[in-house]
């Protein structure tokens, strides 16, 4: 069994080569794309100016003036880095400072922040599942989540995306004695689904399991608050640790959790991307408390992003576009085939939109698509001319067809 699994491997990495090899000679390669401009709602992409309808930067924050003042004011009186890990030389008073704001943000005893978003995952996955843990992730989770189980010494298992009949009969395979762990993410961040929390609230009770939402996607934009998808349900006391990113709404770099104290305590000592890693520096760390100091102080950039990503999602939908089912600010636009996604991707930036082309494993295989997301600062102009040249695109591939204009 290991040597196919071996043999799989290798051929799914020959397979990528080749396809990335393939795209490039095509001219249809999309990766890497350097930006010559701040990812603002437009950018300057290969020397022309294209609208941005593919970052995560949802509430807008990263040119906010306060938001760059704090970051510079941070480098002045810290310096550039922190050239050390949390645990002996590399915390500062405002790494607590953040995890003092994020815990009483949260409506938890106590955060941990980390230098990314991935490396979170990893440190907090790995250790709260022990040899005789087992984690229950969602097919849909995020590859941090994924490598997050692999690491840890429990045993990880899988249900089939929001099939709550699926959740439940594994939760009642498991019988090993240990803990269990179901790890979902709260916004699944290619389709911009939602996580069906009210479900695995309801089955995590039935099996007296614990929850972890990775809330990347949600915290800042959804909920009244903008706490996240637990908020949006009105299930925060439900999910048991709750793991959020910087590298979106917080226009920064980094990552935390927030749980009870006792978690965090173990977490703190136990995971080793954090104990062995350099620590968030000065800039970022200033930038996402400033961040956090604008999501609680102006709701309206949350009502001003869904509505901007309401407004796309029908009018794409009413051109005869597949949207999928999402109601967040991603929404994806359908298409199946990879080539044709690829070239669908060129011909948006050729006519001045930058999207992301999503194949799998990011999704199934045969449902690649578009992923577009918006932001608070999006302008109606800029939302007008990205429709204008979707329907465009998207008759001369046949997707959609020509609407007749009264
Ligand atoms: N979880 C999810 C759901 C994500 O989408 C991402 C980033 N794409 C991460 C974790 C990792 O976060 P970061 O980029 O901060 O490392």
């Amino acid at each position: 069994r290991e040597r196919w699994r071996q043999v799989r491997e290798r051929d799914l990495e020959e397979q990528v080569q080749a396809r990335t090899r393939e795209l490039q000679a095509a001219n249809l390669y999309p990766y890497f794309k350097a930006l010559r401009s701040a990812p603002g709602s437009e950018v300057v992409v290969d020397g022309h100016k294209v609208i941005m309808a593919g970052s995560n930067n949802y509430l807008g924050l990263t040119q906010h003036p306060k938001v760059m003042e704090a970051a510079k004011k941070a480098v002045d009186k810290y310096g550039s880095g922190c050239t050390g890990s949390r645990f002996l030389n590399g915390t500062l008073d405002i790494h607590e400072e953040l995890e003092a704001r994020l815990a009483r943000f949260m409506k938890k005893e106590a955060a941990l922040v980390f230098s990314t978003g991935f490396q979170t995952n990893l440190g907090a996955i790995s250790a709260l599942v022990g040899k005789e843990d087992t984690a229950v992730c969602d097919r849909g989770d995020h590859a941090s989540i994924v490598d997050g189980c692999r690491l840890a010494f429990g045993k990880a298992l899988k249900y089939r995306h929001n099939d709550m009949e699926e959740l439940e009969g594994v939760l009642s395979s498991i019988q090993n004695g240990g803990g269990v762990l179901i790890v979902v993410d709260g916004v699944f961040s290619m389709e911009g689904t939602l996580a069906n929390l009210p479900g695995i609230v309801k089955a995590k009770r039935h099996f007296g399991a614990r929850l972890m939402v990775d809330d990347a996607h949600g915290i800042g934009v959804l909920g009244e608050h903008g706490r996240g998808t637990g908020e949006h349900f009105g299930l925060e006391a439900d999910v048991d640790v709750v793991m959020g990113t910087f590298s979106k709404s917080f226009a920064s770099l980094g990552g935390f959790v927030a749980s009870t104290e006792e978690v965090i305590h173990f977490i703190k000592h136990q995971a080793r991307a954090l104990i062995f890693s350099a620590s968030m520096p000065p800039s970022a760390v200033a930038t996402a408390l400033a961040a956090l100091d604008i999501i609680e102080s102006e709701p309206d950039r949350r009502i001003k992003v869904r509505r901007n990503a309401d407004r796309m999602r029908n009018s794409l939908a009413e051109m005869g576009f597949n949207v999928g089912k999402g109601e967040t600010p991603i929404v994806p636009i359908i298409i199946g085939d990879e080539m044709k996604v690829f070239q669908f991707w060129r011909r948006l930036l050729e006519e001045g939109v930058f999207a992301n082309p999503v194949i799998s494993p990011a999704v199934a295989p045969n449902n690649a698509l578009i992923r577009t997301s918006y932001m608070a600062t999006h302008t109606d102009e800029e939302l007008d001319k990205v429709l204008r040249i979707f329907e465009r695109v998207g008759v001369e591939f046949g997707l959609i067809n020509k609407r007749r204009r009264a």
